[in-house]
């Protein structure tokens, strides 16, 4: 299968060069040049079929033409070692949590995936990779833990200081090992600023080799669709319509959902829910997309200004925005209407969600009419963000996990830079 570029401005790519490079040279992102859909007789066994089985099926479809089956369901099967399991909450809404992984948040999906099939192509080479990553919170310990240990491969992490709650840290940067974490003076959209520049500086790709992963990685963003099916899959009436509402921020979660679809996975809509930083929102209301700086939410994986992965929905759609508006509707909701739906679900059901989960129920309350099935993405377990589910549903009231409460042991080793290329740079120069 070839990659092509979303600014189609380059010559297109083979899998391996896709995954290794992350972004494509003319700055714009891979997309596969096709969409192969499965046959109607998945959809039929989906419901006796396990999250593992579901996805090797899923897996072919993208990578079946440049992996072999007995290496691709090795990778696919080590990386979901865990469930998504779906819960009702309410009537007709059920939670997907996504958040049963080593670091409890979604990522561990993409991140795992692309960790296997990244040191797979690598195999004998001699040569470190560097996989520099932007985090807003959760995608540097998702991506840091799916890397640990991985010989060959050096993770640094860039994150934003003061913006990511205290257990995001702790799980990147307490690890040590193959696993570096730069404490950038800025915000997240800065990081991502920073990882981008590198990306461009041909002088220092010459001298060491640099990825991404970042969602804009194929091998992380592509494996998320494996979810939705398996959402599908544990749905017991299969004759409802069904609305899948995404918590979104750099959109790589929404968009796997696209490619599921086109793939044949029956869902009637999709809601890109935000919060306040609702650009992707305006744009569906209006045509016109005008990123922004990021704003400082309490849902903070989802407070970015520019997200990266809506240049792959308009290429999906050829720009069209009204097949667009067609398949995802918008929606916004401020700190304050978080915390509100937090409240009102944890007492009127006893479900404790987490602020970014709580924007897509939010969405799924609003929006469901009669016959329809929603099913919002628990992207994150409620105890990476104690401090602020607890201001709101009580202190104590928020049980951690007990691997998340081993990351809490560890010891902070970070690296403070200014938001600053030059000295960024200067970091970049020392390694190997
Ligand atoms: C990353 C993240 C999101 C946003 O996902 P995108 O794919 O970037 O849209 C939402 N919730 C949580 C908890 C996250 O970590």
């Amino acid at each position: 299968m070839k990659y092509y570029s979303t600014n189609h401005n380059t010559p297109d790519v083979s899998l391996e060069t896709a995954v290794t490079q992350g972004l494509a040279a003319d700055r714009g992102l891979f997309m596969p040049e096709r969409i192969n859909p499965l046959p109607e007789s998945f959809f039929h066994e989906i419901g006796s079929m396990n999250f593992q089985e579901i996805s090797f099926e899923v897996a072919k479809k993208f990578f079946g033409e440049d992996i072999s089956d007995q290496i691709l369901k090795k990778i696919v099967f080590d990386t979901l070692s865990f469930d998504t399991p779906l819960v009702n909450v309410n009537d007709h809404i059920y939670a997907l949590e996504l958040f049963h992984g080593p670091t409890s948040a979604f990522k561990d999906v993409g991140a795992r995936f692309m960790a296997r099939l990244l040191s797979h192509f690598l195999g004998k080479e001699k040569k470190m990779v560097h996989v520099l990553v932007a985090t807003s919170g959760d995608t540097g310990s998702a991506v840091a833990n799916g890397f640990l240990g991985v010989p060959g491969i050096h993770v640094h992490v860039l994150y934003p200081k003061g913006k990511v709650s205290e257990i995001q840290e702790k799980q990147f940067t307490t690890l040590g090992q193959n696993i570096s974490a730069l404490e950038i003076d800025g915000t997240f959209d800065d990081c991502q600023a920073l990882v981008k520049s590198a990306f461009m500086d041909e002088v220092l790709k010459k001298k060491i080799t640099i990825t991404s992963a970042n969602s804009i990685n194929v091998a992380r963003f592509l494996p998320q669709a494996f979810y939705y099916f398996n959402a599908w899959a544990k749905l017991e009436d299969k004759s409802r319509k069904v609305v899948f509402s995404v918590p979104s921020g750099n959109f790589g979660n929404l968009t796997a959902g696209l490619f599921a679809k086109r793939m044949g996975l029956p869902v009637s809509k999709f809601i890109a829910a935000n919060n306040l930083n609702n650009i992707v929102f305006k744009y569906l209301q209006t045509g016109v997309y005008t990123p922004r700086p990021s704003i400082s939410t309490i849902a903070n994986a989802m407070d970015v200004g520019d997200p990266s992965n809506f240049a792959r929905i308009l290429d999906l759609y050829h720009n069209n925005h009204q097949a667009i508006v067609n398949d995802i509707v918008g929606t916004t909701y401020s700190d304050d209407q978080i915390r509100e739906t937090l409240l009102s679900v944890y007492k009127t059901t006893g479900y404790l969600l987490d602020p970014h989960g709580a924007v897509g129920f939010r969405a799924l309350n609003e929006l469901l009419v009669k016959g329809e099935t929603g099913i919002f993405l628990e992207t994150a377990h409620p105890a990476k963000f104690t401090d602020t589910v607890e201001q709101v549903v009580g202190i104590g009231n928020v049980p951690m996990p007990e691997k998340l409460q081993a990351f809490m042991k560890g010891e902070k080793l970070s690296t403070e830079f200014p938001a600053k290329y030059e000295s960024f740079r200067m970091y970049l120069d020392e390694l190997e």
